[in-house]
């Protein structure tokens, strides 16, 4: 694997965050050259389950991770700009998430549980946890925001899975 170097930052590095929990994961990544030779984000997350911390990724091999999101928080019409909505929710997240069995995620879901059970998380309004009635209890880790929600570039543009509009079952 072979790096353009930014005039500016040389390897131009970044450290990962897990898209999950918020802990660091002390992944390394470098960014090289970005457009308009941008410096890389010091703290980034990636929502490729590969990059997530050792804890999250083998939670996932059995359960599902729902994060949960106001979406009062989001600017309106986010959803049909389809290309920032992985943006906007990671915005919205309000730091509390839980992790459910393939099997109750389909039975609380139904339709909208398949997109979970894939990607292995699920972005789930406020709402819908409390009509649910999941018990909130202890309040997950607090992830600190990083500057991006993502350090794939392709993501980013929109033509990556990872981008897809989900199908939230609050909305
Ligand atoms: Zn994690």
């Amino acid at each position: 694997m072979s790096i353009r170097l930014s005039p500016r930052y040389g390897v131009n590095p970044g450290m990962i965050d897990c898209f999950i929990c918020g802990q660091a994961t002390n992944a390394l990544v470098l960014y090289g050259h970005r457009p308009g030779d941008a410096e890389a984000p010091r703290r980034a997350v990636d929502p490729d389950r590969n990059a997530w911390c050792d804890a999250c990724r083998q939670a996932a091999e059995t359960h599902v991770h729902l994060i949960e999101v106001d979406e009062d928080r989001l600017p309106p019409g986010f959803r049909k700009e389809g290309k920032s909505d992985l943006e906007a929710l990671h915005a919205a997240r309000t730091g509390w998430g839980c992790a459910v069995s393939d099997e109750l995620l389909n039975r609380l879901f139904d339709a909208t549980a398949a997109w979970g059970v894939k990607h292995r998380y699920m972005f789930v309004d406020k709402k819908a946890i409390d009509h649910i009635g999941l018990p909130r209890g202890e309040p997950g880790p607090a992830p600190e925001a990083p500057d991006v929600p993502t350090t794939d570039p392709a993501a980013a543009a929109g033509d990556d899975d990872a981008g897809d509009a989900q199908p939230g079952p609050g909305a």
